[in-house]
């Protein structure tokens, strides 16, 4: 089966009541990428890509679709095959591992749907068809997020991360006690997340005066020689996100002790396929970690809720998805969404959805 096919669509995400906001960036509609891949065989497999604006990563909506249109007419007649079509990618384009992801899940949807298989089963098989997710806040005030915790955790959420950064540290401090004295005893874990938005000064602070409260510190500090600097005084567990930007960077930091775990994206990694050697890479380390969206909609969250499903259950931190933030979904009869605090895995072959393209509009390019 070959990649006869491939078209691509730019599609505007509403979010409800927006904005969201990080340390870094506010989010009041997403403009995220669509790819459809038509086969020889008539089989059509779709991919997504989506940027939380531009500020958040090197990664940004319009280079997602020039990288795409560079790429896409040396993928004509490629096997649909997720090895295959990675190198295939890498001998056409240096980099620009978001906008691989989308052809990366588009390739899996494909082959899922040929082979009959779910991407999960594509993936080494699901250890479960209830994906635990987790609820992220914005930056917000004290009161207002803790009170949110304690309704996320009423709603049967096992995890909550809570953002920070970008204001004055006391404020922080102040939000992660209130959000622990709702939580604490009730099982729900907690994550504090920094968005690279903390100095290594921040991170030292805070660890020190909130030594009693058990929370893991996702990437605090906006390099991994921050990381460096703070890991031998902070008694916290922390994770990597932002950085853990390629296969080279994660096997260092793991290799080195430098990490607890990871908040992974899968189109940050560049799709399922180097996905699943970030989880097998934790296996072999203990290492937690999450499989998440980078923003988006239907596809991305099925193509997460899919290699979420084959993490260990003791290293899974869960799947986060952007769906209690978007307005819609691009299949209506099986939305992909968080019930109770978990994600149904889709069911089905491939990614288990059917998106609407005339959703979409007409492609803004096709090969
Ligand atoms: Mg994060």
């Amino acid at each position: 089966m070959k990649i006869k096919k491939l078209e691509i669509y730019s599609y505007d995400l509403p979010v409800k009541n927006g904005p969201y906001s990080m340390a870094n960036a506010e989010v009041w509609t997403l403009d995220t990428t669509l790819v459809k891949i038509t086969t020889d065989t008539g089989v059509v497999g779709w991919g997504e890509t989506c940027p939380v604006g531009p500020t958040y990563a090197e990664a940004h909506a319009g280079g997602a679709r020039a990288a795409l249109i560079e790429m896409a007419p040396g993928l004509i007649g490629t096997e649909v095959l997720p090895l295959k079509v990675q190198r295939k990618m890498t001998s056409l384009l240096n980099g620009h591992n978001y906008a691989k992801a989308a052809i990366d899940i588009a390739t899996h949807d494909a082959l899922g749907k040929y082979t009959g298989l779910p991407v999960a089963d594509l993936l080494g098989g699901a250890v479960t068809d209830r994906i635990p997710s987790y609820f992220a806040t914005g930056v917000g005030e004290p009161d207002e997020i803790a009170k949110l915790a304690s309704e996320k955790q009423a709603e049967g959420y096992p995890r909550i991360q809570i953002k920070v950064g970008g204001r004055p540290i006391e404020i922080d401090i102040e939000v992660i006690t209130k959000v622990w004295e709702k939580i604490e005893g009730t099982g729900m874990r907690l994550a504090v997340d920094g968005n690279r938005g903390w100095t290594t000064r921040d991170v030292l602070r805070v660890s020190r005066e909130l030594l009693h409260i058990p929370f893991i510190i996702e990437q605090p500090c906006n390099t991994v020689q921050d990381l460096e600097k703070i890991r031998p005084q902070v008694q916290h567990a922390i994770y990597m996100d932002e950085n853990s930007v390629d296969l080279p960077t994660i096997i260092q930091a793991v290799g080195r002790e430098l990490v607890d775990g990871f908040g992974m994206k899968v189109t940050r990694i560049g799709g399922l396929h180097p996905m699943q050697t970030v989880r097998d890479i934790c296996e072999a380390r203990s290492l937690p970690h999450t499989c998440d969206d980078a923003w988006g909609g239907d596809v991305i969250a099925s193509a997460c809720a899919h290699i979420g499903a084959t993490v260990s259950p003791r290293l899974s931190e869960g799947v986060w998805l952007a769906q209690p933030y978007i307005q819609g979904h691009y299949d209506v009869k099986n939305p992909v969404k968080i019930d109770g605090g978990y994600i149904s895995l889709p069911t089905g072959p491939g990614l288990g959805i059917d998106p609407d393209e005339a959703k979409f509009g007409e492609p803004v390019a096709f090969f």
